[in-house]
Formats: structure tokens, sequence, C-alpha cells
């Protein structure tokens, strides 16, 4: 499940209150953190734009594990 903004102005959604994947993912905590790090950067550093790249990071990063999910259980799909 995932929001459909993880940020906009004078805020950010972090680890799974952005979005949540299955957790055989196992990037849960490792999102929790880093998507903190990024927020925190971009709030510092990022100007107008801060909350569009945080969101766009954040999608890309989800789109990339829900990918690597998919993939995975079509792998075991195929011993079942
Ligand atoms: C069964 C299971 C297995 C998992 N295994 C892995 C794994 O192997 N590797 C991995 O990386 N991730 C794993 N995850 C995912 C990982 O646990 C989460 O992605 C991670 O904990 C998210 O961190 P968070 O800080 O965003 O949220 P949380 O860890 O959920 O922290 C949010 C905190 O806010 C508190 N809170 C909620 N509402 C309020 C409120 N109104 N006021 C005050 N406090 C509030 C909650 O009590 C909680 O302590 C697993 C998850 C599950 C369910």
């Amino acid at each position: 499940m995932l929001l459909k903004r993880m940020a906009d102005d004078g805020w950010f959604l972090l680890g799974d209150s952005a979005g949540v994947l299955d957790p055989s993912g196992s990037h849960g905590v490792l999102r929790a953190v880093m998507s903190a790090r990024m927020a925190a950067q971009q709030a510092l550093h990022g100007g107008s734009r801060a909350a569009t790249a945080y969101h766009d990071w954040m999608c890309d990063w989800f789109a990339h594990d829900m990918a690597e999910l998919r993939a995975a259980y079509r792998e075991a799909g195929d011993f079942i």
C-alpha cells in the first residue's frame, strides 16, 4: 500500500507511513532510516523542489522493490 503523496510543502512521510510492502522484501527498516535521512537532506538543501524530489525518490525505490518482489514470487510459483 502506497500513499499517493509522500511529501508536500512542510511535511514528509517517512518509513511505513509512506508505504508498506510485503515484509519479505526486507527493506522496511532500511527505508525507515534512509527516508529520514533523505527528508532531512531535502528539507535543508532541496529548496522549492524538496517535496517532489523526495516523493520521486521514494516512488522509484518502491517501484524497484515491487518489481523484485513480483519476480521473486513468480520464480517461487514455478516450484509450487
Ligand atoms: C512480520 C514482519 C516482519 C518484518 N521483517 C522485516 C525484515 O526482516 N527486515 C526489514 O527491513 N523490515 C521488516 N519488516 C518491516 C519493518 O518492521 C518496518 O518497515 C519498519 O519497522 C518501519 O519502521 P517505521 O519507523 O516506519 O514504523 P514502525 O516501526 O511501525 O514505528 C512506528 C512507531 O510509531 C508508533 N505510533 C503509531 N501511532 C502513534 C501515535 N499516534 N502516537 C505516537 N506513536 C505512534 C508505533 O507504536 C511505532 O512504535 C517486517 C514487518 C513485519 C510486520
